[in-house]
């Protein structure tokens, strides 16, 4: 028996929060479409899983979000599929860049506009002409404290995340006439390799001390607000709804 709920487009889903998502989402028996740029193959085992063990209909794709025709081949590929376009989408692929502004290059900071904002509007303009020709559609992305507040050693990401904030507030004012609620959840620091990449152990524990929660947000801390999102009142919308354990 498959879900019909919908299906969700997740971007980034083949580790930390987008996984977590994805997991999520399946679990409350939506189907879904996964993409990554790099560990298709991981990404694919993870999606077989919850398609057996959540009676879902799960799809992979390797796609750059930061790359508009890798994005417009996918929903190519989906609007082929029995399920169609999906009438949930969660931007949620992104990357960081650590380090001073001026020892940036170019090519450094295209990538994260790129991967991080960039995306957010190819995969929307994609996107919302199906979820207005169903009459069905959420959009979710997924943002950072940084985009609210900004971070020394991290412009560029911070650009980004700001940017997808503003995004978020503009579009949902264009869709708001059509009923699709956009909204933003952002994040404080949540353990994932994003972080555990570049922190030592010890460094980890001194951020958490810092944050008033005294730990790290779980990814799936953040699925759960995700998955309460997609059914949230559609008149709630423009938000950029923060979870960062009462630290910023
Ligand atoms: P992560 O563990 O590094 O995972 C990033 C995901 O994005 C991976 O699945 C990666 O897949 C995918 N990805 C990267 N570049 C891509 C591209 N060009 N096209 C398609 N997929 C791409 O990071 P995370 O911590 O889960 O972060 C997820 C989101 O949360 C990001 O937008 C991040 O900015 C945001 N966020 C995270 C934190 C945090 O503390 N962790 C805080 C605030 C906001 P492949 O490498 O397999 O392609």
């Amino acid at each position: 028996m498959h879900s019909n709920k919908g299906t969700v487009l997740i971007t980034g889903a083949s580790r930390g929060i987008g996984k977590a998502i994805a997991e999520a989402f399946a679990k409350e028996g939506y189907n879904l479409f996964l993409c990554c740029k790099n560990n298709i193959d991981s990404l694919t085992a993870f999606a077989e899983s919850l398609a057996s063990t959540c009676g879902i209909i799960a799809e992979t794709f390797r796609c750059d979000v930061s790359d508009e025709k890798s994005v417009s081949l996918m929903f190519e590929k989906m609007n082929t599929m029995k399920t169609g376009s999906p009438q949930i989408v969660v931007n949620n692929a992104g990357i960081a860049w650590y380090g001073l502004l001026t020892d940036m290059t170019s090519d450094e900071w295209h990538d994260i506009i790129g991967t991080n904002l960039d995306s957010v509007f190819y995969i929307c303009k994609n996107a919302v002409p199906h979820m207005l020709q169903s009459g069905e559609g959420r959009i979710i992305n997924i943002s950072s404290v940084w985009g609210n507040v900004g971070a020394s050693c991290e412009v560029a990401y911070s650009a980004s995340k700001g940017g997808v904030n503003s995004f978020t507030k503009a579009l949902a004012k264009e869709l708001a006439p059509s009923n699709i609620p956009v909204n933003a959840i952002s994040c404080g620091v949540i353990d994932t390799e994003m972080n555990s990449s570049h922190l030592s152990e010890e460094e980890l524990m001194d951020l958490a001390s810092e944050i008033p929660a005294d730990r790290l947000g779980k990814p799936e801390e953040v699925a759960e607000l995700a998955v309460n999102l997609a059914t949230a009142p559609k008149y709630m919308t423009g938000q950029v709804i923060t979870i960062d354990g009462g630290w910023i």
